[in-house]
């Protein structure tokens, strides 16, 4: 049996915890779709092929990975992709309560799909897309957050 799990978010951008966790998927799943979701509420600060073109750059040397972009349902995204797995990144406690909701949600809505959690490097735990946009939008530097040339693209958004 081949298992193909896909790895949603926003990813705005990504960042190198996104690059772990899609890293360590890719070793236990014969392929992963990272599924970028293009999230308007959420205003992103990059469009959806930004997005979609920065985690091809971050991601490309993963062999089993590939990118894909959605607007609507996760559940027809997974559908779509043919995956039996819904992958997820667990930081902190706090993340759970969202999470465990997410993933009830998704199994009323197919039964057959499961939700599987995995855990960044310790070194990645505190970070989120949010927090180096907000670091970075102070004048942080965020380059050991971001791969380099996300890096040097977040801080031309933001005009530095
Ligand atoms: P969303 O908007 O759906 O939360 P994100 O792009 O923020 O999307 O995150 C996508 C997924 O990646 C989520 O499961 C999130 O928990 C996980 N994630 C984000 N940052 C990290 C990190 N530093 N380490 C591990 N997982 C992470």
């Amino acid at each position: 049996m081949t298992t193909k799990a896909i790895y949603p978010g926003t990813f705005d951008p990504i960042t190198r915890g996104h690059i772990d966790l899609a890293e360590r998927a890719g070793v236990i799943f014969n392929e992963v779709v990272v599924a970028i979701s293009a999230s308007p509420a959420k205003e992103p600060l990059f469009s959806l092929e930004e997005r979609l073109d920065m985690a091809r750059l971050s991601l490309s040397h993963v062999d089993n990975i590939t990118i894909t972009g959605f607007d609507g349902l996760l559940i027809d995204c997974v559908h779509n992709a043919g995956a039996q797995v819904v992958l997820r990144g667990l930081r902190a406690v706090s993340d759970f309560e969202y999470e465990f909701q997410l993933a009830a949600m998704n199994r009323r809505l197919d039964p057959t799909i499961e939700t599987m959690f995995l855990t960044p490097s310790e070194r990645y735990t505190f970070l989120s897309a949010s927090m180096v946009k907000e670091i970075a939008g102070h004048g942080g530097d965020v380059s050991q957050f971001l791969h380099p040339q996300i890096n040097e693209r977040l801080n031309k958004r933001l005009g530095h």
